[in-house]
């Protein structure tokens, strides 16, 4: 095995060894890569935002959106968030990236409102990385005083797995973040493991029902029985219960029938860049009515 690289893990401790094939070196030499460009991604503006619909199931119609954060390197390309998110919260620069997240995302919400395009929600990602900084609040607050967004259209997802690491935010942040006026989320909810005591601890107002649940609702027994057994959850905590990943007419008829509030998935929308999401608001277009479910619906 001469191609076989050794060198010491950091993560294991110092007399700690492990052997690395070629390609898991490969792996190691492009995160390297992606770290040092990292670093000068937000000064060179190589970030944008896409924006993913979120409709009402009852309505149909488009009540808000998920930012989610894209990264174009002019050599790397276009890098997909799990190539990079979770290294800008290992080396903390999630907390800049995050900042400029929130302060754009809002901008554009409010922009789209000022043009007369709806009273929409604009969801954020929040890592935990941006919990523990200490000015999380003083930020939060500044974002809406300069854009002027109305705090009840900001929403933050916090993922499930927050509640059980050793970075568990005080219940008293989320207070605070609450009394600001704005709406916290579960995203990713089902696939954390966690006790579900959190839920009536902190002031949370919806749970995103993970895409993994959803993906096979209309086939396996288990998954529909789990996805039903969230939205029960959710409505009986009082919560607001919105479906990811939904990709096709049978599981949007699906979580229709059993209450789902809203969806958000490729059935109706991929997340887009700015100018494409403003023409989905300016056609206002909308999820087919419901009685469509035998076929027949296009466009
Ligand atoms: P997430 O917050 O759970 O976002 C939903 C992900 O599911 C997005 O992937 C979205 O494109 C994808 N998705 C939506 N509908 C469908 C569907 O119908 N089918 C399938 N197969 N996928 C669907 P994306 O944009 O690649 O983001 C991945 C993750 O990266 C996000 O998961 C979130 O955890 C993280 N992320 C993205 N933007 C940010 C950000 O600004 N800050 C932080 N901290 N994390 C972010
Ligand atoms: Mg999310
Ligand atoms: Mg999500
Ligand atoms: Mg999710």
């Amino acid at each position: 095995h001469a191609d076989i690289a050794m060198y010491s893990a950091k993560k294991l401790g110092r007399n700690n060894f492990q052997f690395y094939t070629p390609a898991m070196n490969e792996e190691s030499l492009e995160r390297v890569r992606i770290e040092s460009a990292l670093r000068n991604a937000l000064e060179r503006n190589e970030f944008v935002l896409h924006y993913q619909p979120q409709l009402d199931l009852t309505s149909g119609q488009i009540v808000g959106m998920e930012a989610l954060l894209r990264w174009q390197h002019p050599e790397l390309g276009m890098v997909p968030p799990g190539r990079f998110i979770g290294i800008a919260e290992e080396t903390g620069l999630i907390v800049q990236i995050g900042a400029w997240v929130l302060r754009t995302a809002c901008a554009q919400n409010k922009a789209w409102q000022d043009a007369g395009l709806g009273r929409l929600r604009v969801a954020v990602n929040l890592s935990a990385r941006q919990f523990g900084a200490a000015d999380l609040i003083a930020s939060l607050e500044s974002v809406l005083a300069d854009t002027r967004l109305d705090p009840e259209c900001l929403e933050i997802e916090l993922t499930e797995s927050l509640f059980m690491s050793d970075v568990t935010p005080a219940v008293d942040l989320l207070h605070r973040m609450k009394s600001l006026g704005v709406n916290l989320s579960i995203d990713d909810f089902g696939t954390g493991y966690s006790s579900l005591s959190y839920l009536s601890r902190f002031p949370i107002d919806v749970l995103k029902i993970d895409r993994s649940f959803v993906a096979d609702i209309t086939h396996d027994a288990n998954d529909a029985a789990i996805v039903t057994s969230i939205i029960a959850l959710a409505h009986n905590l009082k919560l607001a219960v919105i479906a990811e990943g939904v990709e096709t007419l049978e599981q949007l008829d699906y979580l229709r029938s059993h209450g789902c509030d809203e969806m958000q998935g490729y059935y109706f929308s991929k997340p887009l860049p700015a100018a494409e999401f403003e023409q989905l608001l300016v056609q206002r277009r909308a999820l087919p009515p419901r009685q469509v479910a035998d076929g027949g619906a296009s466009g």
